[in-house]
């Protein structure tokens, strides 16, 4: 195994962001690629937005997308694993706070006395004067004899900006460079011994030897303080790598009130983890072949580096991840399709179990080459579940309204009843039999009788429906149409 050790620290105060989503993939395939360390730390220290569904609901979405973590917390009754825990950022309390109180010792850190309604007034009296609110520094030079004088006084902790410049040497956006005029004294410890975000990401990492911290470009400011941080700690200083936010397709930054947001929408949609994989490593990452936008996972994790991170952020792209997920969806084994499927069908009350295993495998088969989403397999072969209720108005209208609808119906099925070799293939070469003795067109035959078996114009192949149905049922539906076009007949006349 490499060095090299990453992570993944989501706050769980809500679902899989798609955003988070995309950290998580590039920090697993950088880990994958490199044979690191892929980690997992929950960073559950604002315990007010904390909730316990949404750590499970993104622990569910790393599982869904197959990003597995090497070290990380206990989860759905797997233990926690790694020898840097606790996984999680609220049970590592006493170590933020033991460095932080070590930065005070030794004077890169202060107290600071100032109360809460003294730094209110400050910041309202700062945006007054439309200045950007900062603190004023009031308690940066108390002597050792002023503190003692506070007594018991609450106070904060706050990290001492050094003066100079600070350079985040970024493996995306190249070298940034702050001036630390731009940073005032920021807590770093609150009153009630709580360690403020900053400093907790800083000393995890440290602890934990991240070597690489890939994340979103929201936190590229962020970035300068935890540089100092790093410093100050002593800490060797991990790579930086900040990527652009996902856009929504008005490049908006993808709000998490919209659909799609939240991974596993996608999920419930019938999408397939591989395209989702397929996806949002498009959303910020390039290929050497140029053009080239189908990968598998297996194949990302050879070809993934970060040098080929891209600094701009990708909108998404409704209609190429529709294609991608038919992409995929031709990929998988009829096997693997099947057991993808039958889920879809049983969710939607249809009973699956008294057919075989090859029955399911061929069902799948034939919708393969067809289907979107695997959502779209109900309304794909519904009809083999149940009998059809009601046929499409408009190919009723196309098909079964001709004088001589019934007569082309009952010709049609005496030549199904004289299908001996009831099979794909025989029943391909009746229908071709029909059109030679007729001069019509296949789709003459075809399409009415597509209607009368699934009630539809759309699904998989006639053929290969007709012999999955059996002959017997094909035969049956013929019967009830003939006597439905009757009925039309009746109500036309
Ligand atoms: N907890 C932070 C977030 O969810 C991530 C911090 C980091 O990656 O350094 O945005």
């Amino acid at each position: 195994m490499s060095t090299t050790r990453c992570r993944i620290a989501p706050s769980p105060s809500g679902f899989l962001h798609i955003g988070t989503a995309k950290t998580a993939l590039y920090n697993w395939l950088f880990a994958r690629s490199t044979g690191g360390t892929f980690i997992l730390r929950l960073e559950d220290t604002d315990a007010e937005r904390t909730d316990e569904a949404y750590v499970q609901a993104m622990c569910e979405g790393f599982k869904w997308l197959g990003i597995e973590w090497d070290e990380g917390p206990e989860f759905a009754g797997e233990p926690e694993r790694g020898a840097y825990g606790p996984y999680r950022q609220s049970q590592r309390r006493e170590l933020h706070r033991r460095e932080a109180l070590r930065l005070l010792d030794e004077g890169k850190a202060y107290k600071c006395f100032c109360s809460k309604e003294e730094i209110e007034a400050e910041r309202q009296r700062a945006l007054e004067e439309k200045r950007p609110p900062r603190y004023s520094g009031k308690c940066r030079n108390l002597s050792p004899q002023q503190v003692a004088a506070m007594g018991d006084r609450p106070y904060t902790v706050r990290f001492r900006v050094p003066e100079g410049e600070t350079v985040v040497h970024d493996l995306i956006q190249g070298d940034v460079r702050f001036d630390n005029k731009e940073y005032d004294d920021f807590i770093i410890l609150k009153a009630n011994g709580d360690p403020i975000f900053h400093l907790a990401v800083v000393v995890d990492d440290g602890h934990m030897k991240i070597t690489h911290v890939i994340r979103g470009d929201d936190h590229l400011t962020n970035a300068g303080r935890h540089v100092m941080l790093f410093h100050a700690l002593g800490y060797p200083l991990p790579q930086f790598a900040h990527h652009p936010l996902v856009l929504d397709e008005q490049g908006r930054k993808y709000s998490k009130r919209l659909h799609g947001a939240n991974v596993l929408d996608w999920r419930d949609d019938g999408y397939l983890p591989e395209t989702l994989i397929n996806y949002i490593i498009l959303l910020g990452w390039t290929s050497e072949e140029e053009g080239r936008e189908f990968f598998t996972l297996e194949e990302l994790k050879h070809l993934f580096t970060l040098e080929r991170l891209s600094k701009s952020a990708a909108r998404f792209d409704r209609k190429k991840l529709d294609w991608l997920n038919g992409q995929h969806i031709r990929m998988l084994t009829p096997e693997k399709l099947r057991d993808r499927v039958v889920p879809v069908l049983e969710k939607h009350g249809f009973d699956c179990s008294g057919r075989s295993p090859e029955w399911l495998t061929r069902m799948a088969a034939i919708c393969q080459e067809k289907i979107p989403t695997l959502n779209h397999i109900v309304e794909y072969t519904d009809f083999f579940f149940r009998d059809v209720a009601w046929y499409e108005e408009k190919a009723v209208n196309k098909h079964w309204r001709a004088p001589d609808a019934a007569d082309r119906m009952r010709l049609i099925r005496g030549t199904m009843n004289a299908v001996a070799d009831w099979t794909h293939d025989g029943i391909k070469a009746a229908y071709e039999q029909l059109t030679r003795d007729t001069g019509e067109s296949l789709g003459k035959f075809v399409h009415p009788t597509r209607l009368a078996l699934t009630g539809k114009s759309v699904g998989p192949g006639l053929f290969e429906l007709a012999e999955l149905l059996g002959k017997a049922e094909c035969l049956t539906r013929m019967d009830r149409a003939i006597a439905y076009i009757g009925r039309l007949g009746e109500e036309q006349s």
